[in-house]
């Protein structure tokens, strides 16, 4: 698309916008805030603005726009179709574009983002990660107050724990389906869940096998680009795609599965985030074609009942990727029914927890604010699991679990369902 078109194209976004506030509740930031500023409407007519060279694109629009999770509840209340996905992705290409944050942030934000994209100096980082947290330096640490001084207190202890044994072990496996193979899929496993999440994604190929499905993990496949779409790093972001367009594209694959809320949304986009390129639009809209949300692809095949279902009371939490961004929400819940003696729905089950990506550390203090008001919601049901369908709402729940001390474990849709298989 060329400048003029794209001027053009949200032009046309914006104006959808009938500002009617229908939104407004929904938003989190403005039911934490209050402001305007901070609210769907008062974000698209901060960027419309910028655009049209009547308010400059300086801190005060840049913070508005730093503090929206992109969580999209807003475009599932709106009556008018918003695409606001697309409004705040723009505005932060522009951000990162034309704006230059302080230079710790640039920093920090360029090693970060560079790490998440090279499975291999992941591994390493997350080694190093791990010998702070095993060798009792962290202990040390900890105990020292130099965290509580530095004011990184909060943000350290909701590191991940390192796994033993990374994902990355498996990658250029083919896992064969038990009894008569009723579909072969290619899995996208993730780059955090690489090294923090392994035995989830053992735990999905385990049960993607128990339901008669061969499991190929491609090898040269990398992380998704979500992270990068959010952030502003569009280039980026394409490049990651076409890596595993490459990488996992193959006709012999009926489904291309992820257990991530946040990465099945963003490659079920990869056929707009690769519209404007020739060479790369036609396949991306094919990958994006044959993405399935782990729960949606087991609904659509028609699940293996568990010969026995777990003694427990789950709920669910929607992450937004899943509720907003694909508009999955029956089929999570339809799992877990099947695999535990009860479902409990607590109140505003798909209203954002705070975790966004990489939010709870570049916001942390809000995320907290919007944690807090969540765990509300989920302490107001006698569940025994908590369970959702995102790596980061995993990490974001279980801390507050611990904060508020509730009694539930947190586990991913594909765990719960795993364990009453393994229960047979
Ligand atoms: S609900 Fe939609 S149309 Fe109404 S103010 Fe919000 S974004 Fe605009
Ligand atoms: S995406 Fe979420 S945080 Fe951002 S404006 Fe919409 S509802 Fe608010």
């Amino acid at each position: 698309m060329d400048t003029a078109s794209h001027a053009h194209h949200l032009d046309e976004l914006y104006r959808t916008c009938v500002h009617c506030g229908l939104c407004l509740q929904t938003c989190p930031t403005y039911r934490e805030l209050g402001y305007e500023m901070d609210s769907p409407r008062g974000r698209i007519r901060q960027v419309m603005l910028v655009d049209t060279g009547q308010l400059q694109l300086g801190p005060t629009v840049v913070t508005h726009l730093d503090r929206c999770l992109a969580c999209r509840a807003c475009e599932t209340v709106c009556p008018s179709g918003v695409k606001y996905g697309q409004i705040i992705e723009a505005a932060r290409v522009r951000i990162e574009r034309e704006y230059r944050r302080p230079l710790f942030a640039r920093m920090a934000r360029r090693a970060g983002y560079a790490t998440i994209a090279d499975f291999g100096r992941l591994a390493r980082t997350a080694r190093l990660l791990r010998w702070y947290q095993r060798s009792g330096l962290q202990r040390l640490v900890r105990g020292s107050g130099v965290l509580r001084a530095l004011g990184i207190e909060r943000l350290e202890s909701m590191a991940p724990a390192i796994d033993s044994d990374f994902f990355f072990r498996e990658f250029g496996k083919v896992f064969p389906a038990e009894g008569a193979r009723r579909a072969r899929v290619a899995f996208l496993a993730g780059c955090i869940a690489g090294v923090a999440f392994s035995e989830l994604n053992r735990a999905t190929v385990r049960v993607l096998q128990r339901n008669g499905v061969e499991v190929w993990v491609p090898p040269a496949q990398g992380c998704c680009g979500a992270l990068h779409v959010h952030a502003g790093l569009a280039e980026e972001a394409q490049k990651m795609a076409q890596r595993n367009i490459e990488a996992m594209l193959r006709d012999d694959v009926d489904a291309i599965v992820t257990n991530a809320a946040g990465c099945g949304t963003t490659t079920k986009e990869y056929g707009s985030l690769l519209c404007g390129d020739s060479q790369w639009s036609e396949r991306a809209r094919l990958f994006s074609a044959k993405v399935r949300d782990i729960s949606e692809f087991l609904i659509e095949l028609g699940p293996v009942a568990p010969g026995t279902k777990l003694a427990a009371r789950v709920t669910y939490q929607d992450p937004c990727h899943l509720a907003h961004g694909q508009r999955v929400r029956s089929a999570p819940r339809e799992l877990l029914r099947l695999a535990a003696g009860e479902f409990l729905e607590m109140p505003r089950a798909d209203s954002c927890c705070g975790s966004a990506g990489v939010y709870n550390v570049s916001e942390n203090q809000l995320s907290m604010q919007i944690l807090e008001a969540k765990m509300k919601d989920v302490a107001s049901v006698q569940a025994d699991v908590l369970a959702t369908a995102n790596v980061g709402c995993m990490l974001q729940l279980r801390a507050g679990v611990a904060r508020r001390g509730v009694h539930m474990k947190v586990q991913h849709v594909v765990e719960v369902l795993d364990e009453a298989y393994r229960a047979e």
